[in-house]
């Protein structure tokens, strides 16, 4: 092959990808994600697509994310945190934002935290937790592991939407109340929305309080358990 024709092979097979990503979002449904629900009608999916496209798609995201300015968090990190997981997961795990130890290891619930997190998925779903997917709002660590503010929430959210659409989750589990209230669009608190599926854009959505909650609450874990069986029940429907 020559040189002209190798780099008009891969210009076409970039242009395909870009073009299955925005097919793949649009037939997602995700485009309420962007902080303004759309009313629209979601099309029925056509088939999926192939395992090679979706871990594409999410590299994409990782690599721009990696180079991102669009907010101010990005003054602060030391790595960006984009998610991790696998690109087949039925379900995705949604928190607020990097902590100190995702900034420092560029990987998600790393801390304790995720360790609870990880063993919940184990006990209560029956997953090994390299089936899921866990990703944030903002993928750059706020200061303080202060809640993400408005402005970078919106920055960053269209780098969640393209992973949903990747992924295409059954279920997305929304952990604590930024991460529920960015999704679900509510100024409700999480104690009244935990454990309650929300059907919107294509998705199942279920709340659930952050791992991080639990931690500081072990009274409030046996909910927390109970909202995964939840998610158990829902992945088992056809
Ligand atoms: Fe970019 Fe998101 Fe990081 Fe802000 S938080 S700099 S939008 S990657």
């Amino acid at each position: 092959m020559t040189g002209s024709s190798e780099a008009r092979r891969r210009l076409a097979a970039v242009v395909a990808d870009f073009r299955a990503a925005l097919e793949a979002e649009s037939e997602a449904g995700v485009e309420w994600l962007a902080w303004e629900e759309t009313r629209r009608p979601v099309p029925a999916p056509r088939a999926a697509p192939d395992r090679s496209a979706k871990e594409r798609a999410l590299a994409a995201v990782a690599t721009e994310v990696a180079a991102c300015t669009a907010c101010k968090l990005c003054d602060g990190r030391t790595n960006t945190v984009p998610g991790e997981g696998s690109p087949d997961a039925a379900v995705m795990f949604v928190g607020e934002g990097p902590g100190e130890q995702e900034d420092l290891s560029g990987r998600p619930f790393v801390g304790r935290a995720g360790q609870l997190l990880r063993r919940m998925i184990t006990e209560e779903l029956g997953l090994d937790p390299s089936a899921v997917f866990i990703a944030n709002i903002v993928k750059c660590r706020p200061p303080e592991n202060r809640a993400p503010e408005a402005d970078e929430a919106a920055a960053c959210i269209p780098f969640l939407r393209r992973q949903v659409a990747a992924v295409r989750p059954r279920v997305i589990v929304t952990l604590g109340n930024p991460s529920t209230q960015s999704l679900l669009q509510t100024k409700e608190g999480i104690t009244r929305l935990r454990g309650k599926p929300v059907r919107r854009g294509g998705f199942t959505f279920l709340p659930t309080y952050h791992p991080s909650y639990l931690l500081r609450n072990p009274p409030a874990e046996p909910d927390g358990r109970a909202d995964f069986r939840v998610v158990k029940a829902l992945l088992s429907e056809r």
